[in-house]
């Protein structure tokens, strides 16, 4: 069964675009924990970090190097965080992995 976020990269479900390439898609969180708040979300389904393997490590620094890039594009230049939730007890609600950008305002450690 498709994911949520494989509806979305199908365009059967509407999300605010921020960009795309034949690898990912970039898209804002529709529950945004900060003035900026967007998801990096492989186009291929992988179901959690657990389950990437060595023919993913270069999709892994292409999701990475989107973050950074589109972090800065939307203004986020001194300073963001990047969060990958993994299964149940990381936080995970959606199983089709991605990673959170989140900047313009102070993060705070330990996360909650
Ligand atoms: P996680 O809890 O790490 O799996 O993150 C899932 C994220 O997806 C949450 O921050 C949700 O707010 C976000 N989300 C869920 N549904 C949508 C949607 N339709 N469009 C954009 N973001 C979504």
């Amino acid at each position: 069964m498709d994911t949520l976020f494989t509806k979305i990269i199908n365009r059967e479900i509407p999300a605010k675009i921020i960009y795309e390439d034949d690898q990912v898609l970039a898209f804002h969180d529709i529950a945004p924990q900060a003035p900026v708040h967007f998801l990096v979300v492989p186009k291929k389904p992988v179901r959690t970090l657990n389950d990437l393997t060595e023919d993913d490590k270069a999709l892994a620094g292409h999701i990475l190097f989107t973050a950074q890039r589109l972090a800065l594009e939307l203004g986020c230049e001194e300073g963001f965080r990047v969060v990958m939730n993994c299964n149940e007890l990381g936080g995970q609600t959606v199983y089709h992995i991605h990673m959170h950008v989140l900047g313009q305002r102070q993060m705070h450690w330990p996360p909650g």
